[in-house]
């Protein structure tokens, strides 16, 4: 699953409620993929505006992903490295294996060849 994926997931353990913790959710035993695709400055643009921009600059830092600002640009589409650089992290970057965990719950979800499985048990819904 790519990075834009990871920022549009949050924990839906039924108790599991307060915004602060329940996202975004904690990468753990990460393995990555990159994997080029034609940049796209509509859908990036569209995106900008989707994505929760600190929670993506916090887990590309702690995936060692370098080269995002601490804020979007004013004028991102003047800016050729940023956008080239959003499209890297959010749609070219793939997460192939790991956890990611609930700040909130600790419950963990596990991505497994791309795919996260973000089923529950039963007294978890
Ligand atoms: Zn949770």
């Amino acid at each position: 699953m790519r990075l834009l994926t990871h920022n549009m997931l949050q924990c839906h353990v039924k108790k599991c409620t307060d915004p602060a913790l329940n996202f975004p959710l904690q990468l753990q035993d990460i393995e990555l993929e990159q994997v080029e695709t034609e940049e796209n400055e509509d859908l990036l643009l569209n995106l900008i505006n989707k994505v929760d921009y600190n929670a993506l600059t916090t887990t590309a830092a702690q995936l060692g992903l370098v080269g995002l600002p601490n804020a979007i640009p004013k004028d991102p589409q003047a800016d050729p490295a940023f956008m080239t650089r959003l499209h890297e992290v959010l749609l070219e970057t793939n997460i192939t294996q790991g956890k990611m965990a609930c700040r909130g719950c600790g419950h963990v979800y596990t991505i497994k060849d791309g795919i996260p499985n973000m089923l529950l048990a039963e007294h978890e819904i």
